[in-house]
């Protein structure tokens, strides 16, 4: 890995280390989540600018009125996916700078990936493709409606949030599937899980969590 991808000063791998101490002190257990979280150079999704906090718990600024999710948000989410083992097939909505993206690439067979805004969705790509992740699949569309095309997927998650999980997303889901999204309005959301049996979901309802709004539409 080259010195840009591996890191210096407030991007080497101690000031990783030290974020990895601090999910598994706030609750994060899966070491092979905590070992992505480690290898995965969060400061090269971010500006140059913001580098020397890429390795804080905390969300930050991507443009465009976004923001990378915190790590204990993406450790959390990847854990709870994961939870009943790999997952083969998995659908991410908003990609955003592909950080979570990257995250889960590891977990699963195929990584198909949604996002809204054109530029961010174009730069996350060209980020994927020079961490070596290019097969995930990569759409700019309204994620609300899925994916139909490569339904159904073992596992969705949503890193954007709305007070109702989409009909499509559920229908999309396959036998045994998992969805992860968070659930509620621009106050309060919750972080939801949604397993699949045959025509019946199952719904647990775990953290409170703060995550940008799920939008309708697209913005080029
Ligand atoms: N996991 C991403 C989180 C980005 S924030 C990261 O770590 O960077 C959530 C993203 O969801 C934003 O980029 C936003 O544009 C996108 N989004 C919101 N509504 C969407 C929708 N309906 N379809 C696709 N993407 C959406």
């Amino acid at each position: 890995m080259d010195i840009q991808l591996s890191g210096i000063g407030m991007t080497s791998a101690r000031t990783r280390d030290r974020l990895v101490q601090r999910l598994r002190e706030t609750g994060i257990e899966d070491d092979r989540v905590l070992d992505t979280i480690r290898n995965t150079p969060r400061h090269f999704f971010i500006e140059e600018a913001l580098a020397h906090q890429a390795y804080d718990d905390t969300a930050l600024p991507i443009g465009h009125g976004q923001t990378i999710s915190q790590p204990w948000v993406v450790a959390r989410m990847t854990e709870l996916l994961m939870d009943a083992g790999r997952r083969g097939k998995v659908l991410e909505i908003g990609t955003g700078c592909g950080y979570q993206t990257a995250v889960l690439a590891p977990f699963c067979d195929e990584l198909y990936s949604v996002e809204r805004i054109r530029p961010l969705q174009e730069q996350a790509r060209k980020r994927l493709l020079r961490l070596g992740l290019a097969k995930v699949q990569l759409k700019h569309a309204d994620g609300g409606f899925g994916w139909k095309s490569e339904a159904p997927f073992d596992g969705i998650l949503a890193a954007c949030a709305r007070p109702d999980i989409p009909d499509d997303l559920l229908e999309q889901l396959a036998d045994g599937g998992r969805l992860v999204m968070p659930v509620g309005d621009d106050r309060k959301q919750i972080l939801t899980v949604v397993d699949r049996e045959g025509d019946e979901f199952h719904t647990q309802s775990l953290d409170a969590v703060r995550f940008v709004p799920f939008q309708r539409g697209v913005m080029r």
